[in-house]
């Protein structure tokens, strides 16, 4: 963790209280959310829940689930909703996910978010909070083409706005620094339309909920962590 951030999460002093719920990390593809999650879920010490990330690790795995979703991931679309939502109900049914957690990339569609409310009932959490990363369109794609994501240990870098000291290298263990195959321009673009289209509309369904939070997510990572932080205290 970046020691700046570090300091104005620990300032914050919230690591004793305890999450008990989960949060949801909603915004396009690059808003910041994977690296907010990471912070805040280590802050509260509960798992961050990325199903870019657990599909990812199916894909390096070559499971019969990272060969049906690979395509669809390389194309910039979404995978069916029956194969997310099966994924995340074994995931958070494990006892780490008890006092809550972070969910990152999920729910990206009306079904899904369905599927979580009732996912959660069951598990007897009370309503989620909703953090809604607001960025524009162009730093997004500064933000996407730019992303470098460690080899060896997944820590994230940009190499316009947040680069590691070795070119190429991860500052924590000197791992390889690779592109995403899909934040080559050609992906970015299906991308954000399936945001448009598919993942929009939730902002206005957890609006209408009561649970939605605005975030602005533009500005340095501890700015923004900072908010991330505010809304979750006054959330609780
Ligand atoms: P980003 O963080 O850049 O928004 P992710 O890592 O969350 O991207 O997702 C990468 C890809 O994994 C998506 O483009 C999609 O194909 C698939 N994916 C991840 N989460 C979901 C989801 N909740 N529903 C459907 N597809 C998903
Ligand atoms: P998402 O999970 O929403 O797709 P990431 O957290 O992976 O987004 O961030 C996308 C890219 O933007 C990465 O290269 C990351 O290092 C960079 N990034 C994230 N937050 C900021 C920020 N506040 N300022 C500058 N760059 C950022």
């Amino acid at each position: 963790m970046a020691a700046g951030l570090a300091a104005a999460l620990s300032a914050q002093g919230h690591s004793s209280e305890g999450l008990n719920r989960a949060v949801i990390f909603i915004g396009p593809p690059g808003a910041g959310k994977g690296t907010q999650a990471k912070e805040v879920a280590r802050h509260y010490g509960v798992p961050h829940l990325s199903t870019g990330d657990m599909f990812r690790e199916h894909v390096s795995r070559g499971t019969p689930l990272g060969r049906q979703a690979k395509p669809l991931m390389d194309s910039g679309a979404l995978v069916p909703d029956s194969i997310v939502l099966g994924m995340v109900e074994e995931r958070i049914a494990r006892p780490d996910c008890a006092r809550g957690f972070v969910l990152d990339g999920f729910p990206r569609t009306e079904p899904q978010a369905e599927g979580l409310a009732a996912l959660l009932e069951k598990r007897g959490f009370r309503d989620p909070v909703v953090v809604h990363f607001v960025v524009d369109d162009g730093l997004l794609l500064r933000r996407l083409t730019g992303r470098r994501v460690c080899k060896v240990g997944g820590e994230n870098y940009n190499i316009y706005d947040r680069p590691p000291k070795v070119p190429g290298r991860c500052d924590n263990d000197g791992g390889e620094l690779l592109q995403r195959p899909d934040d080559r321009e050609e992906v970015v673009a299906p991308r954000l339309q399936a945001y448009e289209r598919q993942t929009f509309p939730l902002i206005a369904y957890y609006r209408a909920h009561g649970v939605l939070q605005d975030v602005d997510a533009t500005g340095p990572v501890d700015d923004v962590a900072r908010r991330v932080m505010e809304v979750l205290r006054k959330a609780r």
